[in-house]
């Protein structure tokens, strides 16, 4: 999926408790997981004074790389802290939004919360919130938690946060410091990943294995859906505060694409992953063709295993201009106009007079492969089979991607055909469902969200779906 197609991430969140360079270990994480949100970032630290916690925070937009100066992390002190960098699915481009966010509380201090995901019932808690008296100074859904937490009435935070999680749906993996504590919460179903590492006598939290890998951390779990975890200097401990739904439910998109290839997910690696796709791909939809290509960079993994399942050589065909920047997780149209030529460029020498598969990762509005297959013709293919590693993507997700509207999902308006033909392929196919269920069997394939494939949502939706008609929306 190439940066016009717009299905866009959703944020990254770490955390970490007892290290002496925890900014350092922060800014690194955030580093790792830059991949799921360019738009802006924070660290907030916290300094144990004694008698109180000092809050310090570093935020900025853009990306970490950019922002982040030496002098910046020096400000940030304490052995405890937690990050965030975030695209915009909910709440708009606006500074105040950028997490983590922090407020005050009579009886716990100072919080500090990051929220990767998004709450299918926000609008409506925070109306209520609202008429009983709650400013909201953003326009996210994470805050909803912020005020949730503070009007409980609740004496210990644990049990705080038990009520809310009873309040809030849809998704949600989060970090919280609290009271010389990092607490690590993720949705009852797991829609958004949060995983568990541990680097000497310090823990972190982290979105994905590969923050965890940079920082030196050594992975220790998942935290499982549902679970809270509240970490200490002296240990770990675990609870579930509300019940278990019958199923998990993580978005199957971590797999296909959100997750970096280096990641883990359920003890598996993505990478492999990916390569499953790709073979359950060429047995599904063979051709006969001279090489298998793969749309860089997400591509990559599903066009190996094409190629190594079906026997096709795979060939460097399209080189990708890795200085252009991932403008796709921008959220403003007029900065998608970039040209795909700016990014992708063809090796004609490898392509001419060549009969292609070409492989891409997941196809959303398809404007992007219409000018890629037209490129691969100019370079002088002579046959152009186009495969997709997963399936056609038909419904919109609530739980914390950015998706267009259902009608401009590609797959949701046209007939398989009507696609190929708009793409000027020769041929096209998709992974089916079931094919995606098969290749992520190692992973446990019972346990992941497949809505924008299916239709069949896990959980309730409490916002307004007006462009899913009703009778293709069920929820399992
Ligand atoms: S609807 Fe799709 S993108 Fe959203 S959580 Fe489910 S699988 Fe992931």
């Amino acid at each position: 999926m190439l940066d016009e197609e717009t299905w866009n991430e959703e944020c990254g969140v770490v955390g970490i408790i007892g290290s002496n360079d925890a900014a350092q270990a922060l800014y690194l994480g955030l580093y790792a997981l830059q991949h799921r949100g360019q738009e802006a970032f924070g660290i907030t630290t916290f300094e144990d004074k004694e008698t109180y916690l000092e809050p310090r925070d570093h935020k900025a937009l853009g990306t970490v790389s950019d922002s982040v100066q030496e002098e910046a992390l020096q400000k940030l002190k304490g052995d405890l802290g937690i990050g965030h960098v975030r695209y915009s699915t909910q709440g708009g481009q606006l500074v105040q939004n950028i997490q983590p966010f922090i407020f005050r509380t009579p009886h716990h201090g100072p919080v500090a919360i990051a929220h990767n995901g998004n709450l299918t019932n926000a609008s409506i808690l925070r109306k209520s919130l609202e008429e009983s008296g709650s400013i909201f100074t953003t326009t996210t859904d994470s805050e909803v938690f912020i005020h949730l937490l503070a009007k409980s009435r609740k004496s210990r935070l644990r049990e705080r946060i038990s009520q809310v999680m009873e309040q809030v749906r849809g998704a949600y993996a989060l970090t919280i410091i609290a009271k010389d504590r990092l607490y690590g919460i993720r949705d009852p179903y797991g829609f958004r990943p949060l995983v568990l590492g541990k680097k000497d006598s310090a823990w972190m939290l982290a979105s994905e294995t590969c923050a965890l890998d940079l920082v030196g951390a050594e992975f220790v779990r998942e935290v499982e859906p549902g679970e809270v975890v509240r970490l200490s200097r002296s240990g770990i401990e675990s609870f579930f505060p509300i019940p278990k739904p019958e199923r998990k439910a993580a978005c199957a998109f971590e797999p296909i694409y959100f997750s970096r290839p280096d990641s883990r997910i359920a003890n598996e690696s993505i990478y492999e992953l990916r390569k499953r796709m790709g073979e359950v791909l060429a047995k599904e939809s063979p051709v006969e063709a001279d090489l298998v290509l793969a749309v860089p960079d997400s591509g990559v993994p599903m066009a190996i295993g094409y190629s190594q399942s079906s026997g096709i050589p795979l060939e460097l065909g399209l080189v990708r201009n890795h200085y252009v920047g991932r403008t796709f997780i921008d959220p403003y149209q007029s900065k998608r106009d970039f040209g795909v030529k700016l990014k992708l460029n063809p090796v004609k020498s490898v392509l001419k007079g060549k009969r292609i598969v070409v492989i891409d990762d997941s196809v959303v509005r398809g404007t992007t492969c219409v000018k890629i297959v037209q490129m691969l013709r100019n370079a002088g293919a002579s046959e152009i089979h186009f495969r997709v590693g997963s399936p056609p993507i038909t419904h919109s997700c609530y739980y914390g991607v950015s998706t267009p509207d259902r009608k401009k999902l590609l797959a949701a308006q046209k007939t398989l055909k009507e696609i190929c033909s708009m793409l000027g392929a020769d041929t096209m196919a998709y992974l089916s469902v079931d094919g995606l269920k098969e290749a992520l069997q190692p992973a446990g394939s019972e346990g992941y969200c497949y809505a924008c494939f299916t239709g069949r949502y896990p959980e309730k939706i409490f916002c307004e779906i007006p462009e899913q008609p009703t009778d293709s929306v069920k929820f399992a």
